[in-house]
């Protein structure tokens, strides 16, 4: 009997290993420090997850660590050169940081969002009834309505009073604050409800939170606890009613993020699409080596509802910080031809696989959790609409510059053909001529108040942000 090594491989065998894509784990090619890199870099996420619920706290949070790194203002610096950091703040709510190249000309760009789907209040939300202060909203982004009942949420923002005074708010989120609630029906009741479709179960205008029950002393005034609230904002902040009219508040889901699994190998928490890519290429911008192109991160607002606006990403800010570094680089070009030709990553989250709702993928172009991160050549719905698409050169481009720097990576597609779709920002790049592809983590219960992520997803991400960043 001639003995056969156990580790042979049949000819079959070897083609397919040859001309098979594979699709593996990446826990399995980690070693004990990458898992220290992994959690550090997790952890420092979620502390960024932790303060930046809102487009607002996003920028405001993004600054600060810029500033630490040693970016300046762009807007009050006269001139540039090689190596100089700056950010733009733009109108608030998105933003875009700068390190300067050799010459402004192609920039690298990592273009992501800072918007998550929530509730905002409507322009006079505050009513009485039942014997209950109650604030209605109206919801911001694509949710799915029956998740934001019976949950505990913060309230975030800023309000401007008639005086000019700016009023920054957040409650909710310290154990020793309270936290607000919208009120479900309960089964008892709910015969007629639970019979109709989930998407009406709970309608946007049900969607109204409670926020007081104490009634003030005094019965010469019709709506006592109505008052009774509006006497609290005002001894606390100052506010009076008209003040909602000035004001950009949201309420959110209160708490932390926090890890999930036995393994603690996943993250939970509200705003990982798209803070996730956010923070990842934050990260990756400042810890790029000296790159010789000019790197930017942008941080768009109003992605969730169709990247519109003065703060989302069809508006011109991306010509006006492009020539404004121009102008104080002393580079006599137009911002239309420094992007031109220029490279970026669409830094976006996508569908992570899920084991009880699988009928709604392609088995074969399902993207999953813990393969790394996800690049895809295009998004949209049914018949390719509403997208770009990355050229095939483009993919050989990316994919080679993410196997060199070992960045796990998968791709596939959100869905079934025709089962729905969704946009994201990179057609909005691609309209200036810059090359584009979707760089994101998988997500399970996308949009839903809290989101799924995986460490190893994250932190591959990362890595292909900054080899990006990095390359030639
Ligand atoms: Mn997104
Ligand atoms: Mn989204």
């Amino acid at each position: 009997m001639v003995k056969i090594a156990e580790n042979k491989k049949t000819k079959y065998q070897k083609l397919e290993e040859e001309l098979s894509i594979k699709k593996e784990n990446a826990w399995k090619k980690t070693i004990a420090s990458d898992n220290v890199k992994i959690n550090k870099f997790c952890n420092d996420y979620k502390k960024y997850l932790d303060n930046s619920k809102t487009e607002r706290e996003a920028v405001n949070n993004t600054v600060a660590l810029a500033k630490k790194a040693g970016f300046k203002d762009l807007t009050t610096t006269t001139s540039l050169k090689a190596g100089d950091k700056v950010y733009m703040i733009n109108n608030h709510r998105s933003l875009a940081l700068a390190i300067i190249g050799k010459t402004i000309n192609q920039p690298r760009l990592i273009a992501s969002h800072i918007d998550s789907p929530r509730l905002d209040l409507k322009p006079f939300p505050l009513y009485e009834d039942s014997e209950l202060a109650m604030l209605k909203t109206h919801y911001y982004g694509g949710i799915k309505n029956y998740q934001w009942v019976n949950q505990p949420l913060a309230l975030h923002g800023v309000v401007i009073t008639k005086n000019g005074k700016k009023i920054e708010l957040s409650i909710g989120e310290n154990d020793t604050e309270p936290v607000f609630m919208i009120p479900d029906l309960l089964p008892h009741l709910a015969k007629k409800q639970l019979e109709k479709k989930a998407k009406d179960a709970v309608s946007g205008e049900e969607l109204h939170i409670v926020v007081g029950s104490i009634p003030i002393q005094d019965e010469k005034v019709s709506n006592k606890i109505k008052l009774a609230v509006l006497e609290h904002l005002n001894k606390k902040y100052g506010l009076v009613e008209e003040d909602f009219v000035r004001s950009d508040l949201q309420f959110v889901p209160a708490g932390k993020a926090r890890d999930v699994g036995f393994d603690q190998s996943l993250i939970a928490s509200y705003g990982q699409d798209d803070r996730s890519s956010a923070y990842a290429s934050l990260q990756a911008l400042l810890n790029a080596k000296n790159p010789t192109k000019t790197t930017i991160a942008f941080y768009f607002d109003k992605e969730e509802i169709g990247s519109v606006g003065d703060s989302g990403a069809r508006s011109t800010f991306i010509e006006i910080f492009t020539e404004t570094l121009l102008q104080k680089n002393k580079e006599k070009n137009t911002a239309l031809h420094a992007l031109y030709k220029s490279k970026a990553i669409n830094g976006d989250v996508t569908a992570a696989s899920t084991p009880m709702f699988k009928d709604v993928e392609d088995p074969t172009n399902a993207v999953t959790i813990g393969r790394g991160v996800s690049i895809e050549k295009y998004g949209g719905g049914g018949g390719k609409y509403g997208t770009s698409e990355a050229t095939s050169e483009y993919m050989q481009y990316l994919t080679n510059l993410f196997d060199k720097n070992k960045a796990a990576w998968q791709t596939g597609e959100l869905g079934k053909v025709d089962e729905g779709g969704g946009g994201t920002i990179a057609m909005w790049l691609s309209k200036y001529g810059i090359d584009v592809a979707d760089v994101g983590v998988p997500v399970l219960a996308m949009h839903a108040p809290y989101e799924i992520t995986s460490k190893i997803d994250m932190y591959n991400m990362y890595k292909a942000y900054i080899a990006f960043y990095n390359a030639k």
